[in-house]
């Protein structure tokens, strides 16, 4: 019998944080195809069209394979060693001569865990400074910090099967049907077996036909919709005394808050009937175990991380914590976006989200590493691109990132990039971001990479290369050694697994992991050293000073670019099933030919009021900036509300983002953006960004 493939890899999707584990069967050193894992545990034989089609941008023509070196306004080919030597010169001069906090790095939710712990070590212990972030900076950082202050930990506290186990649930801010397919079809699925699920997003989302309810707050307004609900729950009797008195702390407070929010009330705020309000709380209040998922539609607003507390405020109040089917689930955007902070990659802490400024902890670290570690916290990505517009930050050292795409105020973002006097990118294409790189060294792909992601379950699990990194592109654990080698920092690891062993070693919420234990199941965090999983957080405690979960009594404020007579209407951004983020992987797929432009919805009487006909160019405006992008009338979208994505960079959708950023994580405000939007008189030809991939 003729062998179909010449190996068959399992491995795990480097599109979103459902984390669906895959099997990649290889034939001639390509990847001829993928189909699911049959027991992948988030998703139980099941992928979407990103995980099993859209792996051509592997071996797309474009893929860089030897490192570039700027000369003048080109770059030329050249030597890992002159290329290695270039960036040990340049970094040495400015760290000799402007100290080491001019220079930042960014690891990426893109790479595995033990790159983003490596990448953290050779901003530590390598150059000497904590300006390390990573892009959960600009997604889910307020949950991640909301989680920890209400309940102690920064992850999901159950595990996608707890949608099967719930009796209802509420999603908000999210559409998992585009974002997080899989996840979105075990919800559709759950919704046919009898889950009540009520859907709040200011745009119908396709969930909301399979829900019970949807409601579709004016963009901007979660807090006051979370605290309506807050409000019937309290009124009707449907809290859970006990529950209250016997692990939380600070109800008092809150319930004082929320007897304010009545639904009528929240209507004039939210524009949700007021009877909606009534019946979504009472769809979530009255049964024993409902679940609560969120995504970017929660964080990116100016006040995100306090919705994601007023989140745990609902969940606290009802008891709908730490049980089967009582769970709260926020829907991680990137492959390795949780992974990617728990392993250190932010400039405030190491692994385990523990500060850079306890002692214990940094003098650990210090005798792993045998450097001194600095207890000052570094800057935030934000703050990265301010220091180096005034000259503060001189150097970056950009991994798997491309910020001139997907950050907000993508013209100070390139301010910034130009200003510095050295950037080094770490990538597998020429992006937005390279055009103003001095360094670019070829990556790996996630098909091409060993170690581990933590999808958004929590869940260790292993990453293994089904074939290898074109040409002279490398793997990054080995790049990034060897630029620490060339500073004076030897990490001395053999392989991805024994980096996985030091993670164990120094932080006792990951003390058992190993790559040997991971299996085929994974582990969800935290792992006791024998090896015991945590599928559920909480059961019996919260991980706080007192074990005691915290409310937080937190009115609705105001977002912070509302709309006003110059631009009347709102824009609201996210994702699309065929496409993810910046769409450097995507646009180099089939999936190219299924969508291969991008749009913006608006709604039939705000399109005949501005006399835009469906297909016609429109000018987008904001208070920061302008796009051009194509009109499509539908009434998915409320009146007084546009939507569009952020794939494809010839419409440069971030243009239009300003600096507005959440209260406590500098997470942008990508959702709520003041636009004026007008018809154009000329519609100019369409070109697709990245023309059809040629395979190498
Ligand atoms: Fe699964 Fe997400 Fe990958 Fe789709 S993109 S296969 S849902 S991990």
């Amino acid at each position: 019998m003729t062998q179909r493939f010449d190996s068959e890899v399992t491995t795990v999707c480097g599109y979103c944080g459902v984390g669906c584990r895959l099997e990649a069967h290889v034939r001639d050193g390509r990847v001829a195809s993928i189909s699911p894992a049959l027991d992948g545990p988030s998703n139980k034989g099941h992928t979407c069209l990103k995980g099993r089609f859209a792996h051509q941008f592997s071996r797309s023509r474009d893929r860089l394979t030897e490192p570039l070196i700027r000369e003048g306004d080109e770059f030329r080919t050249a030597t890992w060693a002159e290329a290695i030597d270039r960036i040990r010169a340049e970094l040495t001069r400015i760290k000799a001569t402007h100290g080491p906090d001019a220079i930042a790095g960014l690891a990426s939710s893109r790479g595995t865990n033990e790159e983003c712990y490596a990448m953290s070590r050779l901003m530590r212990a390598a150059v000497g400074t904590n300006n390390i972030d990573n892009c959960s900076r600009v997604c889910h950082s307020p949950t991640s910090w909301a989680l920890r202050k209400s309940l102690g930990l920064s992850g999901a506290t159950g595990s996608f099967d707890d949608i099967e186990a719930a009796q209802a649930a509420i999603i908000i801010g999210a559409n998992p049907t585009e974002g997080h397919p899989v996840v979105g079809a075990r919800i559709k699925q759950a919704t046919l077996r009898g889950l009540a699920l009520v859907t709040i997003d200011p745009r119908r989302i396709e969930l909301s036909d399979y829900a019970v309810l949807h409601l579709s707050p004016r963009p901007g307004t979660n807090a006051a919709v979370m605290l309506g609900l807050a409000h019937v729950v309290w009124r009707d009797g449907l809290l859970d005394h006990d529950f209250i008195a016997a692990r939380t702390e600070g109800f008092d407070e809150v319930q004082e808050l929320i007897a304010t929010y009545a639904p009528e009330q929240v209507h004039e705020i939210t524009g949700v009937p007021a009877a909606d309000i009534e019946r979504a709380a009472h769809v979530y209040g009255e049964v024993d175990r409902a679940s609560i998922l969120w995504g970017l539609g929660v964080t990116e607003h100016l006040y995100g991380s306090e919705v994601v507390r007023l989140i745990c405020n609902l969940a606290l109040m009802t008891g709908k914590v730490g049980r089967p089917g009582a769970a709260l689930l926020p829907l991680r955007g990137q492959n390795n976006v949780q992974g990617s902070s728990d392993m250190g990659a932010l400039p405030d802490t190491y692994t385990a989200y523990r500060s850079v400024a306890d002692e214990d902890v940094a003098q650990a670290f210090e005798r792993a590493w045998g450097e001194p570690l600095s207890r000052e916290k570094g800057y935030t990505i934000p703050q990265m691109f301010g220091a180096a517009v005034d000259g503060r930050l001189k150097a970056m050292y950009i991994f798997g990132e491309d910020v001139a795409q997907s950050d907000p105020n993508t013209a100070h973002v390139i301010k910034a990039l130009e200003s510095l006097e050295f950037l080094v990118c770490q990538d597998i294409f020429q992006t937005e971001t390279t055009r103003y790189a001095d360094v670019v060294l070829p990556a790996s792909a996630f098909l091409e990479k060993d170690g581990t992601f933590t999808n958004a379950e929590r869940r260790f699990q292993l990453v293994a290369p089904a074939i290898d990194p074109p040409g002279n592109a490398k793997p990054d654990l080995e790049i990034i050694q060897m630029v620490s080698r060339a500073l004076g920092h030897e990490m001395g690891y053999a392989d991805s697994a024994a980096v996985m062993d030091e993670i164990a070693a120094l932080t006792p919420e990951y003390a058992g992991v190993s790559h040997a234990r991971l299996g085929r199941r994974g582990l969800q965090w935290p792992v006791a050293a024998d090896g015991t999983d945590s599928v559920i957080l909480y059961r019996d405690q919260f991980e706080l000073p007192g074990g005691r979960g915290r409310f937080a009594a937190l009115p609705y404020k105001q977002p912070g670019d509302a709309a006003d007579q110059e631009f009347p209407l709102v824009l609201v951004t996210g994702r699309r099933l065929q496409h993810y983020n910046a769409g450097t992987m995507t646009r180099r797929t089939g999936n190219l030919q299924l969508v291969d432009r991008e749009w913006l919805e608006i709604h039939p009487d705000d399109a005949e009021r501005l006399w835009i006909e469906d297909g016609q160019r429109v000018s987008v405006r904001s208070r920061v900036g302008r796009i051009e992008v194509e009109a499509r009338v539908t009434d998915r979208i409320e009146p007084g509300h546009v939507f569009t994505a952020f794939h494809f960079p010839e419409v440069r959708t971030n243009l239009l983002i300003g600096s507005s950023a959440d209260v406590n994580t500098s997470c942008p405000e990508y959702k709520v953006v003041a636009v004026d939007v007008r018809p154009m008189a000329e519609q100019p030809a369409f070109t697709p960004a990245v023309p059809e991939p040629a395979l190498i």
